[in-house]
C-alpha cells in the first residue's frame, strides 16, 4: 500500500446560509468555481460539524478540533495561541493574554483602544517592560502587528480564570482584573500591578513624548484580555506519524500550529487579509510537499467577508480561491490527498460565526466519486456527515496510513 501525503485547505468561515442578495443561494453556490467543482466530482463529499451540531466554534477551538485536540480539554482562552503565533517561548502552565496598546487619560478612561493605530515604536516601548518580575512571577511581553501585543506570566500558583483589563470600549475606565475563582487571586493581583507599573513607564516614555509632540495619541497603557493557560499538546507529527507544516497568515492559527509542533512556512504576500496572495500560498505548498507529509493551509479572507456581511465580496474571494486551487490541482502530484473544508460557517446574514455545518470534500486518486459541485447543498449527495474530530482518522485512511484494528 503506497503511503500518501495530504494537503488540508481550510477556507476560514466559508460556510454560509441562503442570502437574499444572492437569490437565496449561499456564496459558495453563487460563485463560479469550476476548479473546486471539478475536484468535487472526483471526491467523497459531505458536511462536517466543527465541534458538534449547532455549536458556534471560534477559529481557534475549531482548528484544535480539526487537528485532533479536544478543545474542551486544552482550550482555556485565546491568549496562549496568540502568544505562540508571535513566536514567544512558552511553557505549559504559563498564563498568556492578548493585549492592545491603548490610550488612557489621567482618570484611566480609555480614549483610544488602539493608541491611534500605532504602527511603529512598540518594540521600543516594550523594552523596559519585558522581563519585569512581580513577586515570584516573571513577565514577558512581545509586540504584534500594529497596536497588538501578547503578555505571558510565568510562575507558581497562576490561573487563567481572571477577567479582562480591557473594557472593550472607549469612554470607559479600564477594568481591574478580577479573579473568577479562589485560585486566581494571585494572578489578578499580579496582572493589575503589571498594568499599573507598565502605565507608569509608558506614559513617560520618549516614544510617547514624541508621539504627543507630533499630535499622535500616546500608547500609554497595555490592556490584557483573553487569558488562557498554555496547554501541553502532544506533537501532531508524533501523534499521527505525519511530518506536518502549515501555510497560514493569521497569528492565532499560526500559534495553534506552533503549539502542536506543526512547522510554519513563511510565505511573502500571505497576509491573512483580503489582499493575501493565494497563488503564492499554493506555490509554498507545492514546494514543501517534498519535505512534509501533511500541510495545513488556512485562507482567512472568506471569514472576513462574512464578518463584514458582504456576500458579493465573499463570492469574489471564493472565485479568487477557485483560481488558486486550479493552479494547485494542475501542479500537485496525483498521489497527494487533497481535503477542502472550513473551520466553521460565517454567514453574511449573521456577521459572525454560526453553528451551521460546513461542506467538505476529500480527493484521492481512488476515492469514491460522489460530488457534483463544492457547496453546502451539492455535497448532500455524498456520504460524509462527520465531526471535525473524526477528520484526521479519515485523512489517515485515505493516505493509507491508518492502522488496522484487529487481524
Ligand atoms: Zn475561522
Ligand atoms: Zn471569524
Amino acid at each position: 500500500m503506497e503511503k500518501r501525503k495530504a494537503v488540508l485547505i481550510i477556507l476560514d468561515g466559508v460556510g454560509d446560509r441562503a442570502n437574499p442578495q444572492l437569490n437565496y443561494k449561499t456564496p459558495l453556490q453563487y460563485a463560479r468555481t469550476p476548479n473546486l467543482d471539478n475536484i468535487a466530482r472526483k471526491s467523497v463529499v459531505g458536511l462536517m460539524d466543527s465541534i458538534a451540531p449547532g455549536i458556534r466554534a471560534g477559529s481557534d477551538t475549531s482548528h484544535l478540533n480539526i487537528l485532533g485536540y479536544d478543545p474542551y480539554r486544552v482550550y482555556t482562552g485565546r491568549g496562549p495561541f496568540e502568544a505562540a503565533g508571535l513566536d514567544m517561548d512558552l511553557e505549559p502552565g504559563d498564563i498568556a493574554f492578548r493585549c492592545n496598546f491603548a490610550t488612557v487619560d489621567d482618570d484611566m478612561v480609555v480614549i483610544d483602544r488602539r493608541a491611534g493605530r500605532i504602527k511603529e515604536g512598540t518594540d521600543e516601548l516594550l523594552k523596559d517592560i519585558d522581563r519585569m518580575v512581580i513577586e515570584d512571577v516573571k513577565i514577558f511581553v512581545k509586540p504584534g502587528v500594529e497596536h497588538r501585543a501578547a503578555l505571558v506570566l510565568r510562575g507558581p500558583g497562576l490561573s487563567p480564570e481572571v477577567s479582562d483589563v480591557d473594557p472593550h470600549d472607549t469612554g470607559l475606565k479600564i477594568h481591574d482584573a478580577k479573579p473568577l475563582s479562589a485560585e486566581a487571586e494571585k494572578t489578578a493581583r499580579i496582572l493589575n500591578e503589571f498594568v499599573k507599573r507598565a502605565h507608569e513607564i509608558l506614559k513617560e516614555h520618549p516614544v510617547n513624548k514624541k508621539r504627543e509632540k507630533e499630535g499622535k495619541k500616546p500608547a500609554n497603557i497595555i490592556l490584557p484580555r483573553g487569558a488562557g493557560m498554555v496547554p501541553h499538546l502532544k506533537s501532531f507529527t508524533e501523534k499521527n506519524g505525519l511530518k506536518a507544516a502549515c501555510v497560514v497568515g493569521t497569528p492565532l492559527i499560526r500559534g495553534i500550529c506552533k503549539l502542536a509542533g506543526i512547522t510554519p512556512i513563511e510565505v511573502p504576500g500571505a497576509t491573512g487579509g483580503y489582499d493575501t496572495d493565494m497563488v503564492a500560498k499554493m506555490d509554498a505548498v507545492l514546494e514543501n510537499l517534498r519535505d512534509y507529509d501533511f500541510i495545513l493551509v488556512n485562507i482567512k479572507a472568506t471569514d472576513i467577508a462574512g464578518h463584514d456581511m458582504q456576500p458579493l465580496k465573499k463570492v469574489e474571494v471564493i472565485e479568487r480561491i477557485d483560481e488558486a486551487i486550479g493552479h494547485l490541482s494542475e501542479n500537485i502530484p496525483d498521489n497527494v490527498v487533497l481535503i477542502l473544508t472550513a473551520d466553521h460557517s460565517t454567514p453574511c446574514t449573521v456577521g459572525d460565526h454560526s453553528g451551521d455545518p460546513v461542506p467538505i470534500m476529500i480527493y484521492a486518486s481512488d476515492t469514491r466519486r460522489e460530488g457534483e459541485a463544492f457547496n453546502e447543498i451539492s455535497v448532500l449527495r455524498g456520504s460524509l456527515r462527520i465531526l471535525a474530530s473524526d477528520l484526521i482518522d479519515i485523512v489517515k485512511n485515505h493516505t493509507n496510513r491508518a492502522e488496522k484494528f484487529g487481524a
